[in-house]
């Protein structure tokens, strides 16, 4: 039984259905219990955010890559390792409890809250389809409502974007919102100039995982932009239509994007598991000490980086995939077919897509910017969906999006509460 449909846990499914098969064995069946029938491909979902894809196009439907694998569309509220059972909910069902042999939690994780007025109830996240797509709803929205605003003030308040969080996820989601701004400003009559965009981050440098030079240029390109970029700066209260930052400024706003970190799925805290940092200790072979039938991976565990000695790996997609194929690789073992091996990857570097026309890159340590990181992050991404329709409906996007801008229709589709971190991702309100 696998839990988690994200990179880790698709690979693993797909991988171990295929090992199987070329060995010959009818005998085991692979169980995937995730609350959505997709895996979803996170790092487009600040171009979805920016209304560049389509969300359909970052979803890779399981029941068509998966079809040997019995699919159960739930959510594991918890595990009881004794009796080797997973209790699973969903809206449609009463909890279950299902029986497993080997198990694979791989839930992925949870924004990072932080203990800051107002954060869960006016600012949102970018780990889901609803998300993201609410981002660019509610972005479009004010500048429409701010375009039959009379008062000054308030306009200005609707025509502000916040996003908390410099790393990649939160600078590539202020570039798309940028550049949807920019297409509506063009389109509307408005001063591009008029919509303020602030990007805030504790750390002193934006985007660490690229370096200072690569990090200097997305600095350089992002003001010369129009973003305003506040370091070793956050929030400290958010309401309705202002946010406080730190050092005491008050900006007054409706939009307000939380992009500051992650943490371990909620699921993992009912397992009563030793944990590091919000994730499951595992050994290089991925599997729990202690407990030779489970097995984890992904943003969910903390897996030995052995590589770097004493460190854990960060979470990442390339991780995570990579550590589904051991762990197909391990499970296999444990079930008699071929030999276990502890994982080991040298981290390859990433590529970061900053909107029209830039991107920054650092593969195998090659620094990159300009167009020549855009045609890697593009094609990169394109090669990396891990399916064969999808790769063509966003290579058709891109191209389109080379000769006509970028859709600006609303659909009103996802309301405030179905984007909350609550209910989007599953956080408790305790958390
Ligand atoms: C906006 C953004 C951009 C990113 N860009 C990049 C990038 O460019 N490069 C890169 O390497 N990484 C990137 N990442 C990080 C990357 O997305 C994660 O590291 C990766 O998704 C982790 O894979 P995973 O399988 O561990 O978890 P996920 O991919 O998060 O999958 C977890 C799965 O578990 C399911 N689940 C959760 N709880 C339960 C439960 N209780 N029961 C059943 N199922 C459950 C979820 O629904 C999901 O299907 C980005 C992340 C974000 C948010």
């Amino acid at each position: 039984m696998i839990v988690g449909s994200g990179f880790a846990g698709f690979t693993c499914a797909r991988r171990l259905c295929r090992t199987l098969a070329r060995r010959g064995e009818r005998d085991v069946e692979i169980v995937l219990v995730t609350p959505n029938d997709y895996m979803l491909y996170t790092p487009l979902l600040p171009d979805v955010a920016g209304g560049l894809i389509d969300p359909r196009f970052v979803v890779i439907s399981l029941a068509d890559s998966l079809p040997k694998v019995r699919l159960v569309v739930a959510t594991a509220e918890s595990v009881d390792l004794a009796k080797k059972t997973v209790t699973v909910t969903s809206q449609h069902h009463a909890p279950r409890e299902l029986s497993y042999d080997k198990l694979v939690l791989t839930p992925g994780s949870v924004t990072r809250l932080f203990d800051v007025p107002g954060l869960a109830e006016h600012a949102r996240g970018l780990k889901t389809v609803a998300e993201a797509l609410y981002l660019r709803e509610q972005l479009l929205r004010q500048l429409e409502l701010a375009d039959h605003e009379d008062d000054p003030e308030v306009r200005r308040a609707r025509r502000t974007v916040v996003v908390v969080g410099a790393s990649y996820a939160g600078t590539e989601l202020i570039a798309q919102l940028r550049a949807l701004a920019d297409t509506y400003a063009d389109r509307r009559g408005v001063d591009r100039s008029e919509i303020r965009f602030l990007l805030l981050d504790t750390a002193e440098r934006v985007m660490p995982e690229v370096g200072e030079k690569l990090g200097d240029k997305v600095l350089e390109v992002l003001r010369a932009r129009g973003v305003e970029i506040r370091l070793e700066t956050t929030l400290s209260e958010l309401t309705e239509d202002h946010v406080v930052l730190t050092d005491g400024t008050v900006v007054p706003t409706h939009t307000v994007a939380w992009v500051t970190g992650v943490t371990g799925a909620p699921v993992l805290s009912t397992l009563d598991l030793p944990m590091e940092r919000g994730r499951l200790v595992v050994d290089e072979y991925l599997r729990v000490p202690g407990h030779p039938d489970v097995f984890a991976a992904g943003d969910a565990a903390a897996v030995p980086d052995l590589t770097a000695p004493g460190q854990i790996t960060p979470p990442t997609a390339q991780h995570a995939g990579r550590q589904g194929r051991t762990l197909a690789r391990n499970v296999a073992a444990a079930l008699g077919v071929g030999a276990a091996a502890p994982y080991k990857h040298k981290d390859m570097g990433l590529v970061v897509d900053l909107g029209p026309g830039f991107a920054v890159a650092n593969p195998l340590g090659i620094r990159l910017a300009g167009l020549p990181a855009k045609i890697v992050a593009r094609a990169y991404h394109t090669y990396a969906v891990p399916r064969g329709v999808n790769r063509w409906a966003i290579t058709l996007t891109y191209l389109t999006n080379a000769v006509t801008p970028r859709p600006l229709s609303m659909l009103g589709l996802v309301s405030p509460e179905e984007a909350s971190f609550g209910v989007s991702e599953g956080i408790p309100a305790d958390r």
